[in-house]
């Protein structure tokens, strides 16, 4: 792993940059899709799955899915893309601190309260999204469709909080695979805790989990990680089997630097996502600047991904999907071994015959095991 001086995504940018618009997203025009909310579907697919009993959709899987998201749906009604005010302590403030010694503080507290990684950055205000989408204005309600957003000129820092998923439980999709609804909650948990802290020593805080703005961008800022072909963070440690979440604040930081830990070689010669994506969603072969689906971004050279093909796979399959994540190369434990055979791949060493044996060798199938 190499620090840099900019994020990797940096040398892909090609055109003028403009804020994204929440309502373009997948997720968004999911929700407002002419023939219904795919979301909807899914889950009346969900049950169509439960009256077949299809191994890994039974009504036991469904009421795992269903019950980790439980806290999650809480924090998005009440927390969520809000400002707050201290509950208790409006008075004094935490002083004389040097900012590495706030930084230290603050990332050992986002640790304590759950995260598994933990990343500064500068708020770059081109990844907040312009307006507010359907999808997070359906489930937040902290603004409306089509609003403006703004986050307000005093929130220099956004923390970004990233939370391991269950290495065995994603390789249950495309059955039901609720360590993703699990890890929402968790880090809705994380995320609020930590804007409460900062508010009660005396600064401002914004939580966030999907709102507000593009999460794989600010983690890269963060020194998190990078973007991988299949569009979603890959960090060193787990790969993309995680989740992102992120807090606002004017409390003074110090930013993180961001890092090359290969990615971008690695992809350019895996593929393996775009090959198991079961809607062919992402694109194999070069990047491209060139828009597949409306909720790509313009003005970046990368693999986009087919946000409505994927998300009309999720409707006909009756629950979300990871297999993007299940086969990719970089989801691995933390063992001696992959650590070995993770400093080759940063260094695109072998690159091609470490995809070829990671498959001979069974890594990515699929297993549904939970209640067994
Ligand atoms: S979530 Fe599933 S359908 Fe969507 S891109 Fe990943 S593998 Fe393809
Ligand atoms: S599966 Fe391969 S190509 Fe896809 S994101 Fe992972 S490393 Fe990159």
């Amino acid at each position: 792993m190499k620090f840099v001086s900019e994020p990797t995504y940096k040398k892909y940018i090609v055109g003028p940059f403009e804020r994204f618009d929440d309502r373009l997203t997948g997720f968004s025009r999911g929700r407002v899709d002419p023939a219904g909310s795919k979301y909807e579907k899914m889950h009346e697919k969900s049950v169509e799955n439960i009256k077949r009993k299809i191994r890994g959709k039974t009504v036991l899987d469904h009421g795992l899915w269903v019950s980790g998201r439980t806290v999650e749906y809480v924090m998005r009604q009440t927390q969520y893309g809000r400002e707050s005010e201290a509950q208790f302590n409006r008075e004094f403030k935490v002083e004389q601190l040097t900012l590495n010694e706030m930084t230290r503080i603050i990332k050992k507290v986002a640790h304590w309260l759950g995260a598994d990684l933990v990343g500064i950055a500068k708020l770059n205000r081109s990844w907040v999204y312009s307006h507010w989408g359907y999808q997070n204005a359906h489930y937040c309600g902290a603004g409306q469709p089509g609003e403006p957003i703004e986050i307000a000129e005093g929130y220099q820092y956004v923390i970004v909080l990233i939370q391991e998923m269950d290495y065995e439980m994603i390789k249950r999709t495309p059955a039901v695979e609720p360590d993703t609804d699990l890890v929402y909650s968790k880090m809705g948990f994380t995320a609020c805790s930590l804007a409460t802290f900062i508010r009660e020593i005396g600064y401002k805080a914004i939580p966030s989990v999907n709102e507000l703005g593009i999460n794989i961008a600010f983690a890269v800022d963060a020194g998190l990680g990078e973007m991988g072909r299949m569009g979603l963070l890959m960090t060193r440690e787990f790969g993309p089997r995680c989740r992102i979440g992120k807090v606002f604040t004017d409390f003074p930081l110090e930013a993180d630097r961001p890092v090359d830990i290969g990615v971008q070689a690695f992809c350019e010669k895996c593929e393996r996502c775009s090959r198991h994506c079961p809607s062919g969603a992402i694109k194999s072969g070069e990047r491209t600047a060139e828009p597949w689906d409306e909720s790509n971004a313009r003005g970046l050279l990368k693999w986009p991904v087919h946000a409505m093909k994927c998300l009309d796979w999720w409707v006909k399959n009756g629950s979300h999907c990871s297999v993007c994540i299940r086969v990719c190369p970089w989801n691995k434990r933390a063992t001696w071994f992959h650590r070995g055979v993770r400093v080759l791949a940063e260094r695109d060493i072998l690159t091609k015959f470490l995809v070829f044996m990671d498959e001979r060798m069974g890594y990515g199938r699929q297993v549904i095991d939970f209640f067994d």
